[in-house]
């Protein structure tokens, strides 16, 4: 199955900003102009329009998470070339951006939500498992007096007369023209002649809602998850926001945590040093016996395999690496020191 968003270079969690900009980058990388008779990059360069064609649409790319490819598979993307509706879509897109606008601005469009920021703390051995957070959210929602019409009488919202319904204004600033948003309808295209007295007529209102997520094992701190669609509506049952979950994992001080692997410190005796043997040391979520080699040095390191943290998209876990540090006593018995004494002569050391 072909991975969308590793294609483009991005993770799941990846605004449609980053997804475009990404778009971008390697369409003009693999672009077939730049890479003249290249079958492999004119393949590539498919790739990544139908990956964008996919990702940029918040609908296709909700069943992308969902489905994966397997989404696409029934009609509907048509990959017939270069010139195919595949990624013509994808590429009026970009060109837009890079002209700032044009064409396209007048024609009505649909009117997306908010997205809404959101942050959970975890410790470390919480991103062992995976995790199902229940979060409360205050978000926009339809109204439910009017069904979201925005009108008292739940009729129908009426095409802005400004903007008609583009949701956008033309200006003229000398040589530009540049597009704004319609300072009548705010963007929504839409006007309501009789607004419902509990939205006052906007159709939507905020309230705190409960919403369930899911931390994939492995996450790192800093990391986002995206929920898509679960930001805040639209107006006038345009296509909702996402909502964005911030990751932040807290330290654990018995560990340094370098991605999927965990980092401790061994201390050792200089007797258990030397000797070798069992040993109980501590993993994340429980503790091992494991077994030394005689003669450990400071600084040798032991790598327990499987006991690190998984990594958040093959879920394997890295290792727990362990790091021998010599302990030495600041003070011993009399009969320690005389048998330590013994142990230099043996040595034939001088003490
Ligand atoms: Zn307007
Ligand atoms: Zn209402």
């Amino acid at each position: 199955m072909a991975d969308y968003y590793g294609l483009l270079g991005v993770t799941n969690a990846a605004s449609q900003d980053e997804i475009k900009k990404a778009y971008r980058k390697q369409a003009m990388k693999y672009h077939p102009d730049k890479n003249k008779g290249d079958a492999e990059a004119e393949a590539k360069f498919k790739e990544v329009g139908k990956a964008y064609e996919a990702l940029s649409d918040p609908e296709k790319r909700k069943m992308y998470d969902q489905y994966g490819e397997a989404a696409f598979q029934n009609g509907g993307t048509g990959t017939g070339g270069f010139g195919g509706s595949g990624f013509g879509g994808g590429f009026e897109d970009i060109f837009e951006s890079f002209f700032g606008g044009g064409g396209r601005s007048q024609r009505p469009q649909q009117v997306h939500g908010a997205d809404i920021q959101t942050e959970i703390s975890l410790q470390l051995k919480e991103v062992l498992h995976k995790k199902n957070v229940e979060l409360k959210v205050r978000r926009a929602e339809p109204c439910e007096k009017c069904s979201g019409t925005g009108s008292a009488s739940k009729k129908a919202p009426t095409t802005c007369s400004t903007c008609h319904g583009a949701g956008r204004v033309q200006v003229s600033q000398g040589f530009f023209a540049m597009t704004q948003t319609c300072p009548k309808c705010h963007g929504t295209g839409k006007m309501v002649t009789d607004p419902c007295h509990t939205c006052r007529g906007e159709s939507t209102i905020v309230k705190t809602v409960p919403i369930s997520a899911v931390i994939p094992a492995g996450v790192e701190d800093g990391m986002k998850v995206r929920l898509s669609q679960e930001g805040h509506a639209a107006p006038f049952k345009g296509v909702r926001g996402d909502l964005f979950i911030y990751i932040h994992v807290r330290n654990d001080s018995r560990f340094i945590r370098e991605r999927d692997n965990l980092y401790a410190k061994l201390p050792l005796s200089f007797a258990k040093a030397v000797l070798g043997g069992e040993i109980e040391v501590e993993t994340l979520d429980s503790k091992k016996t494991i077994k030394l080699p005689e003669g450990m040095q400071p600084g040798q390191r032991i790598k327990i395999d499987g006991d690190g943290v998984p990594n958040v998209r093959s879920n394997k876990r890295g290792n727990l690496i362990l790091e021998a540090h010599i302990e030495v006593p600041k003070k011993v018995s009399g009969k320690a020191k005389d048998l330590l004494k013994a142990y230099a002569q043996e040595m034939k050391e001088k003490i």
